[in-house]
């Protein structure tokens, strides 16, 4: 069964990236730029797991966790933040909000999926190597 990852960043290129290496883990992905756009894809789509920026036009990664965490229908997905290395603020602000974690941006392509595999059940960590 698929995984459905829905990738949240306003960002085209680490939108991109992201995407690029999800997929190629075997993922499959759905896409939103800003929060607001994030709930409408979680209510949506109900996502296996959210990769969550923080920081984003409309409505933040924050604010976006914050609803999220308050919907009955979501509140168990895991919302894992994307932070800027840049801000070591938003882990804390991150994990207040909500999110089970964090990775840290720019995006390690080497752990990348491993770390994103670590928030997810065992059933749905879709290793493209087995059948
Ligand atoms: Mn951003």
């Amino acid at each position: 069964m698929d995984t459905l990852v829905l990738l949240v960043e306003d960002n085209e290129v680490n939108r991109y990236l992201a995407r690029y290496l999800l997929e190629h883990g075997g993922f499959t992905v759905v896409t939103a730029s800003n929060g607001l756009e994030a709930l409408e894809q979680a209510r949506a789509r109900k996502p296996d797991l959210i990769l969550m920026d923080i920081q984003m036009p409309v409505m933040d990664g924050y604010e976006a966790t914050r609803q999220l965490k308050a919907d009955p229908a979501l509140q168990s997905v895991p919302v894992v933040a994307l932070t800027a290395y840049a801000m070591p603020h938003e882990r804390e602000r991150a994990l207040a909000a909500g999110c089970a974690g964090q990775i840290e941006k720019p995006i390690d392509t080497q752990t990348f999926i491993a770390q994103l595999r670590g928030y997810l059940g065992p059933a749905q960590r879709t290793d493209p190597a087995q059948p």
